[in-house]
């Protein structure tokens, strides 16, 4: 990595909750590494034992030594912290746990963007199947398969990020009977029982109520086929 990026990677983590003041001395010992020099630096890279507040002050110090402008918004380094960590959980370079983990902060740290709300999700299930309830939006996650379903969920989280696909299009769902992607609409249904009368989600095409919702992995891979193809 550059020194811009090492210096954004920390950055987004400082914006995030629980960050760990340790990883300004790594990043230290990182810029080091790449040949950059200055007193400040190498004071930051020895503080394995001291406090955040001391580490803070040779961060700002060594990043005025650096002469390193950086000017981005929360929102963007978030992102940009985000969409590293999943390709890194796919190369391998990092644990799945550890990414998992990350992206949970960053559903926090973003006040629950739509984007990273998948990560959330499979976290509420998990802890329901843990109490050996069944998965309130993730059919098809189960605590053996869970390692698997989150990489997969990361490989669809790169994809729709590098594609940029708007909020309107990730949330369609799949209509089985007309196949098609579509964006529901609420249409009034009865029946011979009670309520005699109520609203459910229909197909915006063919008005069916056979739909796949758009947390399903299925659903999320035919979304990326389809903005693919514009
Ligand atoms: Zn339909």
């Amino acid at each position: 990595m550059t020194i811009e990026e090492l210096t954004l990677e920390i950055y987004a983590e400082r914006a995030l909750t629980y960050f760990n003041s340790k990883h300004l001395v790594t990043w230290a010992v990182n810029i080091l590494t790449l040949g950059y020099e200055s007193n400040n630096l190498y004071i930051l890279a020895g503080l394995d034992n001291a406090s955040t507040e001391e580490r803070e002050i040779y961060f700002w110090k060594s990043i005025v030594d650096l002469k390193l402008n950086i000017e981005k918004s929360e929102e963007d380094l978030m992102e940009n912290y985000a969409l590293n960590i999943a390709k890194k959980a796919i190369r391998k370079e990092v644990s799945i746990e550890y990414a998992f983990s990350q992206m949970l902060k960053i559903v926090f740290g973003s006040g629950y963007d739509y984007r990273y709300m998948a990560f959330y999700e499979i976290d509420e299930d998990l802890d329901y199947l843990k109490y050996d309830n069944s998965p309130l939006f993730n059919n098809g996650l189960t605590l053996e398969n869970s390692k698997e379903f989150i990489l997969e969920e990361m490989k669809i989280f790169v994809q729709m990020e590098s594609l940029n696909i708007p909020r309107e299009q990730r949330e369609k769902c799949y209509c089985e009977t007309c196949k098609n992607l579509t964006s529901p609409i609420m249409k009034n249904k009865f029946q011979l029982k009670k309520p005699f009368k109520y609203t459910a989600l229909a197909c915006g095409i063919c008005g069916s109520d056979k739909l796949k919702y758009s947390n399903n992995h299925d659903v999320k891979r035919r979304i990326i086929e389809q903005s693919k193809k514009k």
